[in-house]
């Protein structure tokens, strides 16, 4: 049945709040404990992993008959910013997770691809990664320089992919390869879904990170890595649309991580102004510090409603590449500056790490870059406008 009661002002539906609580119930006794320690010893947690799967986290918006929850994009936005106001890391895993080493094989597998890898991705028993950029190809991602040669009943992979989250504690990766370099640049990358342990996959190296640092970025290499013919995602050629497409809706999920961040800094910013005296009285008492505290709602209200709407648009079957390319590039640049702003109302304390403020800020930055970086969010916007001139 259609939950549509308008309950608050975001006009959540008691489905999306449910969902919302539960998920801030959980981060904050679960993940926020451990957040600093995980950050510190740039660990990934397998057991925040499998305990939000078990309350059904990992597969929100995939189909029930499909292992998930059934809910909507907007929900597993809500899920995304609940995580990452306590734990960025932690958010972007999920993220990837859902949007990236999921909803590819769902929007674009055959029936076969989707029995076999979507249920256990859904239900958090497999953890899914995605693979596109690689060492030369990031923003011009259709530079692709893997590819996937013929063999008999399927293909051999060679080449290797760059930053790939989640990739070692990963099951099965999606990724891309050229399989026809006659074809014009668009139209020559397919798309694969691969299971990790198979021959000739290597988790080369793990990253070491300025933020984000408790959740997995690898670099991955492939050699002759043998594929059957039915894991090919969708139709050949097809792949670079494919991810497009993806990172469409992946990029309303970021939005919602850099969010998160600002929210979880700003709360943590107001309640020190509260407490903390400076000459005989509070410091948020000072015009200064109260007006700072003004601008960083309003901020974090824009880019909530940015957000919301693209992810309403996404659920609703109406266009949302450019409102969620506009929201990805205002939270994050938002995030950025509250962030900022957090450490300075908390003055020398901000700067520690058990204040966790400094971590939220180092986070934040990762959300200008990944799954487009904030100059690629205004070519997509700006070309929606002037077309390709
Ligand atoms: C922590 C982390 C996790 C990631 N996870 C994944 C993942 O799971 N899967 C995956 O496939 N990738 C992942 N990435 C890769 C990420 O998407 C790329 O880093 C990003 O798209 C930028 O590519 P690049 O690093 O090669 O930078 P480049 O493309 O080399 O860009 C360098 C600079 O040039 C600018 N630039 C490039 N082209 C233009 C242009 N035409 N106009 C103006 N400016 C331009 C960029 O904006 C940037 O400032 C991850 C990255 C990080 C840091």
């Amino acid at each position: 049945m259609q939950d549509t009661q308008i309950l608050d002002p975001f006009e959540l539906t008691d489905t999306q709040r449910s969902i919302r609580d539960m998920v801030r119930d959980f981060a904050q006794k679960v993940l926020e404990p451990k957040a600093v320690e995980l950050d510190e010893k740039g660990a990934f947690s397998m057991d925040h992993f499998r305990q939000m799967a078990e309350l059904g986290i990992a597969g929100i918006p995939v189909p029930e008959a499909y292992g998930g929850a059934g809910a909507d994009t907007l929900s597993c936005i809500l899920a995304v910013e609940e995580i990452a106001k306590v734990d960025g890391s932690m958010a972007l895993t999920l993220g990837a997770h859902i949007s990236l080493g999921t909803m590819p094989i769902l929007d674009f597998g055959s029936e076969d691809l989707k029995r076999r890898y979507v249920p256990p991705n859904a239900r958090g028993e497999v953890v899914g990664a995605y693979g596109l950029t690689e060492p030369g190809a990031g923003s011009d991602s259709a530079a692709t320089a893997t590819t996937a040669t013929r063999v008999p009943g399927g293909w051999k992979i060679n080449g290797s992919k760059l930053f790939m989250t989640n990739a070692s504690v990963a099951g099965v990766m999606t990724i891309t390869a050229a399989t026809d370099k006659s074809k014009p640049k668009h139209e020559r990358i397919s798309a694969f879904v691969l299971e990790s342990g198979w021959k000739g996959i290597t988790v080369a190296k793990k990253e070491d990170k300025l933020g984000m640092r408790s959740s997995d970025t690898c670099y991955v290499t492939f050699e002759d890595v043998f594929v059957p013919e039915a894991n090919l995602l969708g139709q050949e050629g097809h792949g670079f649309a494919y991810f497009m497409h993806i990172l469409n809706g992946g990029r309303i999920g970021v939005g919602a991580i850099a969010l998160g961040l600002a929210e979880g800094a700003f709360e943590r910013a107001v309640a020190y102004a509260k407490q903390r005296k400076a000459f005989g009285k509070p410091i948020g008492a000072q015009q200064a510090i109260a007006f700072n505290i003004a601008d960083m709602a309003v901020q974090i209200q824009a880019a909530r409603h940015l957000i919301y709407h693209a992810a309403r648009l996404k659920d609703t079957g109406r266009p949302y590449r450019k409102e969620g390319a506009m929201a990805k590039l205002f939270a994050s640049e938002m995030a950025m500056r509250v962030t900022n702003e957090a450490i300075q109302i908390l003055g020398g304390y901000g700067y520690m790490t058990e204040y966790h403020v400094e971590r939220m800020y180092r986070d934040a930055k990762l959300c200008e870059i990944g799954e487009g970086t904030s100059e690629i969010q205004r070519i997509v916007i700006s070309r929606e406008f002037l077309g390709k001139l």
